[in-house]
């Protein structure tokens, strides 16, 4: 029998965590702070941006959002950025993807301070994770780790196998997994006979961005598997990168889309605004 790993119950407790937290750093005149920047006007990016202000709001932290044109350009971003970076109010910037096709986004994202960097996409904090040093972890990978993390699942020893080579999501995603100790694999385009290297996995990652690419053949008896992937069916309808209906009985474990890794991206970000606020005020 699986069970199904719930990203929202996970999500759930540790914002209550986080929200203790938050009451006692107010308690010491401290208050979180987070700015959000979007450009122009993706309906997925704006969804995404007021998800992020209403858990601010639930836990007590400070955001502010920054609603920029279309067209506007790299320097008046990159001014804003050097603006947020000198605020004592923000101790989180987080600038949404993608950015229009005017604007550099490697430069956008290495404008912020590395002590402000909570997306964790800063080539300073990228190569801190690397070094396995204390850093920034991007949300998303974070978020996978703290969901295997609260449903039991010993990484140590195990047969990690990730779909997908993306700095976002696969790469610091095997990152963390060697520094759980898994032995690790990463897939992509190129790989050859992908089901039959994914069957290796004790641990399956897809993060691919191909509704329900990942079948049973994919799978071996009793794997854990966790699906990053977000996709928009024809119909309206979300659904993962893997065939959820097809492979679950042969999973020990698997996380649903929506409501695994999804809820987990938005938690972490607020975790790593409070600790960036309290890293700011001397406070461990
Ligand atoms: P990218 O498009 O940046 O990367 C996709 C990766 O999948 C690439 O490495 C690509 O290989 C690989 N890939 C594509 N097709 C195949 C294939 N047929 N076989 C094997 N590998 C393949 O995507 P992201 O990493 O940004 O996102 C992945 C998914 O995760 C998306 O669905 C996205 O929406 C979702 N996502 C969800 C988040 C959440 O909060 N839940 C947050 C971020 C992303 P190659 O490198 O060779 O091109």
């Amino acid at each position: 029998m699986f069970e199904i790993i719930d990203g929202k119950k996970i999500s759930n407790d540790i914002q209550s965590k986080i929200k203790l937290e938050v009451d006692q750093l107010r308690y010491k005149g401290i208050t979180p702070g987070l700015a959000v920047i979007i450009v122009g006007s993706n309906p997925a990016s704006k969804v995404y941006v007021s998800m992020k202000q209403k858990a601010c709001a639930n836990l007590g932290i400070y955001s502010e959002e920054h609603k920029l044109e279309e067209n506007t350009s790299q320097d008046s971003l990159l001014e804003l950025i050097k603006s947020l970076n000198a605020d004592p109010k923000i101790n989180g910037i987080l600038v949404q993807l993608p950015l229009p096709d005017q604007i550099n986004t490697n430069l956008v994202l290495e404008t912020i301070v590395p002590e402000k960097d909570v997306d964790g996409f800063h080539p300073y904090n990228v190569g801190k994770l690397v070094a396995g040093l204390p850093t920034f972890v991007a949300c998303t990978p974070y978020g996978v780790i703290k969901l295997l993390e609260h449903s039991k699942v010993h990484m140590a020893g195990k047969e990690a196998v990730i779909i997908g080579r993306s700095n976002i999501v696969g790469k610091p995603v095997a990152m963390l997994l060697m520094q759980e100790n898994a032995t690790v694999t990463i897939c992509h385009s190129k790989t050859k006979d992908l089901p039959s290297v994914c069957r290796r996995a004790d641990i399956l990652i897809a993060a691919i961005g191909k509704p329900k690419m990942v079948t049973k053949e994919y799978i071996k008896k009793g794997a854990v598997v966790i699906d990053v992937g977000v996709n928009r069916l024809p119909d309206g309808t979300l659904c993962g990168d893997v065939d959820f209906d097809d492979v679950k009985d042969i999973t020990s474990k698997i996380t649903p889309v929506p409501g695994g890794v999804g809820p987990m991206t938005i938690t972490m970000l607020m975790l790593n605004t409070v600790k960036s606020a309290k890293i700011a005020n001397g406070i461990k």
